[in-house]
């Protein structure tokens, strides 16, 4: 059975690395916010060129804490992409916030710059304020932040940026600059969850920001709203910590992570080439298979690889049968949700139909070539046995 995620292969790459690092914890014993902590943040920081990292306690809570340092509560809307994990809007309801949501672009899969300015619009028609937009660099591919971040300043909303799929994606400047994600907006926000790019042994996350004042403020939140300690409460807070096994877990992995971040871009374009050789024997435009579109000006953490056909059942029924597995991200838009069925909105036609056609390959940076090439087979076989029936 070919793994969906391979977790064991880089696990016996680093065990000894790892070994010691908890056995490190172990020996000094300070369990919740050791030196292990601030030595990742430190190191996190640097690899995204963010001036301020705090890591946290999962991907979710790092959401909920950016929304309570900006102050989002009951009236406020916060505009984001109904095609994501339901933890970014749930982030939202759970302030007692409202979700506005703006569709996507089908071909990037993210949120579509164009549509926020809608979203504003019917933010307003609900007599809510529009505070901020959330964006989701989703399977690893960042948002298009030079338009969203264009809108919400003239618009004077905070951007967020939800990296959880996308930790140390790239972008790349006029000058060929990079940035790193999650460092596009005011606040950015990662996940540590271990089938994410950089993941720990149990739940993790970070935020990110270039604020003095945000950055004091998510670190009070962290210690249920410390002052100047945690019996000194100046706020309401979580108790959002990172486990300092997890931060020196972390450590070892973050040291292998931009040598992963490399073979991740190989095995995508060793898909994307054979792929598209299949392609080529598909004749009806409708009928090929789509890739997420890569961007010319930065390079995807490839959380996951998907593709987009009209034959997503099919190939998922197919590959199956094969011993090969695959995941359907997302089925369901957040707007179709039951949870969010009483909230007011349009349909979502792009979400909509993308949830309909997509399907995630078996991705992680150590699959080799023998395995892309049997789902590959596998993917070819559906597609041309339909082509001989219909023929
Ligand atoms: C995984 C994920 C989260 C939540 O992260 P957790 O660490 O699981 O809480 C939030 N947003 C997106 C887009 C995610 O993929």
């Amino acid at each position: 059975m070919i793994p969906f995620i391979d977790l064991q292969a880089q696990q016996k790459r680093i065990k000894p690395q790892i070994d010691r690092a908890i056995a490190g914890v172990m020996a000094h014993g300070q369990y919740i916010m050791g030196p292990e902590v601030a030595q990742l943040e430190n190191n996190l920081a640097e690899y995204v060129g963010s001036r301020h990292c705090v890591v946290v306690s999962n991907g979710t809570d790092a959401l909920s804490m950016a929304l309570m340092a900006f102050e989002v509560g009951p009236g406020d809307a916060v505009i984001t992409t109904p095609f994501t994990f339901f933890a970014t809007v749930e982030a939202i309801m759970l302030r007692g916030a409202t979700p506005i949501f703006a569709d996507i672009d089908p071909d990037t899969c993210n949120i579509e710059p164009q549509e926020i300015q809608n979203a504003i619009h019917r933010s307003r028609q609900q007599g809510l304020v529009p505070r901020g937009v959330i964006a989701v660099d989703l399977f690893g591919l960042p948002a298009d932040y030079d338009r969203i971040n264009e809108i919400a300043n003239r618009e004077n909303l905070f951007v967020i940026q939800d990296g959880a799929q996308a930790f140390g994606a790239e972008t790349f400047g006029p000058e060929l600059e990079v940035r790193k994600c999650p460092n596009h907006a005011t606040i950015g926000t990662t996940s540590f969850f271990p089938a994410k790019p950089l993941g720990c042994y149990g739940d993790g996350g970070a935020v990110f920001t270039n604020d003095d004042s945000l950055a004091k403020m998510v670190r009070s939140i962290r210690v249920h709203g410390k002052g100047a300690d945690k019996y000194d409460n100046v706020r309401l807070g979580l108790n959002a910590r990172l486990d300092t096994i997890q931060a020196a877990i972390l450590i070892e992995k973050l040291k292998i992570y931009p040598e992963e971040f490399e073979t991740r871009q190989q095995v995508a374009t060793e898909y994307r080439e054979r792929i598209q050789k299949v392609n080529e024997t598909i004749e009806s435009p409708d009928m090929k298979i789509r890739f997420q579109a890569t961007p010319k000006n930065g390079r995807s953490a490839w959380a996951q690889f998907i593709i987009q056909s009209p034959q997503r059942d099919e190939i998922a029924n197919h590959l199956k049968s094969r011993g090969i597995p695959s995941v359907v991200y997302y089925r369901t838009p957040a707007n179709l949700l039951q949870a969010c069925a009483n909230l007011d909105g349009p349909p979502m036609p792009h979400s909509e139909k993308v949830s309909r056609r997509i399907l995630a390959l078996p991705f992680h940076p150590y699959l080799d070539v023998t395995t892309i090439d049997l789902v590959v087979q596998a993917l070819e076989e559906v597609v041309s046995v339909s082509q001989v029936s219909k023929g």
